[in-house]
């Protein structure tokens, strides 16, 4: 309706304003596009793990007289619920980041504190795996912003660097401030690497190199769509390097505080 209305307006208006109205209808269709897309692929997603929680509570049922059958189907049903909670949390994530701009309220934000929080997060796994994580560059450097939302697009990153890369190896977390003022946060691990046609793919929602073993480390698919939306609402970018056999490196770059030109308040 909006759309009809902003037409009606341009013919009055004269040609000249009806390329830069076309415009905006072709955006508000392609958003339009974007989201019912997304709610298509969240059902499809949704539909997997709900689909085994039912079965794998019908097969739980059968077994009551069999303990070791019992044990391995109340195994499968955590790990899928698991999965669901992990799927929920994410969507939820999501749309929030979408709704939000976090330079709305922003904050003064420690980057240390951030990749420390990060790090912690992953400790735990790291450690099972024998994997080590490793900071380099402590230089202080401040962005503004909203230290949660960066805490999760940093812990995001180090999981999938965990996740992807074999027992005993290394990840590096290395920290960084250009002469442009770019504060720049790298994820480097040792795994296998990514093809340049998935490197042109894996920001997308749902989208996975190797659906069968994201699913088994647990991924939902929507890990670095997250952590794009949230580097773009920081006014940064993300860079991504990477060789098949020899690992990949996530770079996240955001404006330093002493140039952004946005009012702060300092975070308490
Ligand atoms: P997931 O939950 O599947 O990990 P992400 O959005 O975080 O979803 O990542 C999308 C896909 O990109 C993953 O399924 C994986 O195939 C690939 N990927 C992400 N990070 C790495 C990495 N560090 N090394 C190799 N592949 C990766």
């Amino acid at each position: 309706e909006t759309d009809l209305r902003m037409r009606v307006r341009a013919s009055r208006l004269g040609s000249r304003y009806v390329l830069v109205l076309a415009e905006d209808h072709t955006e508000t269709h392609r958003l339009e596009e974007v989201r019912r897309d997304f709610v298509a692929n969240i059902s499809h997603e949704l539909k997997t793990p709900i689909g085994a929680v039912g079965l794998l509570a019908e097969a739980l049922d059968a077994a009551s007289d069999d303990p070791e059958q019992v044990r391995y189907f109340a195994a499968s049903l955590t790990r899928e619920s698991g999965r669901l909670g992990r799927l929920t949390q994410d969507i939820i994530e999501l749309s929030r980041l979408q709704a939000s701009d976090p330079l709305n309220e922003p904050a003064l934000v420690d980057i240390r504190s951030v990749i420390h929080t990060a790090v912690e997060r992953n400790r735990v796994e790291a450690e099972a795996r024998g994997i080590e994580i490793v900071t380099r560059g402590g230089k202080h450097a401040s962005v503004v912003g909203d230290s949660d939302m960066l805490a999760v697009a940093v812990h995001n990153l180090v999981a999938n660097a965990v996740h992807y890369s074999p027992d005993g190896s290394r990840v590096g977390i290395g920290t960084a401030v250009t002469d442009h003022g770019i504060v720049e946060i790298a994820v480097t691990d040792q795994g296998d690497g990514i093809s340049e046609a998935d490197r042109e793919r894996i920001f997308e929602r749902f989208y996975r190199v190797d659906p069968a073993r994201s699913r088994r480390t647990g991924g939902t698919g929507l890990g670095l769509a997250i952590v794009k939306h949230v580097v773009q609402n920081h006014g940064g970018d993300i860079r991504l390097w990477s060789q098949l056999g020899s690992g990949s490196t996530f770079t996240i770059r955001l404006p330093e505080a002493s140039t952004a030109s946005v009012p702060v308040r300092e975070e308490n």
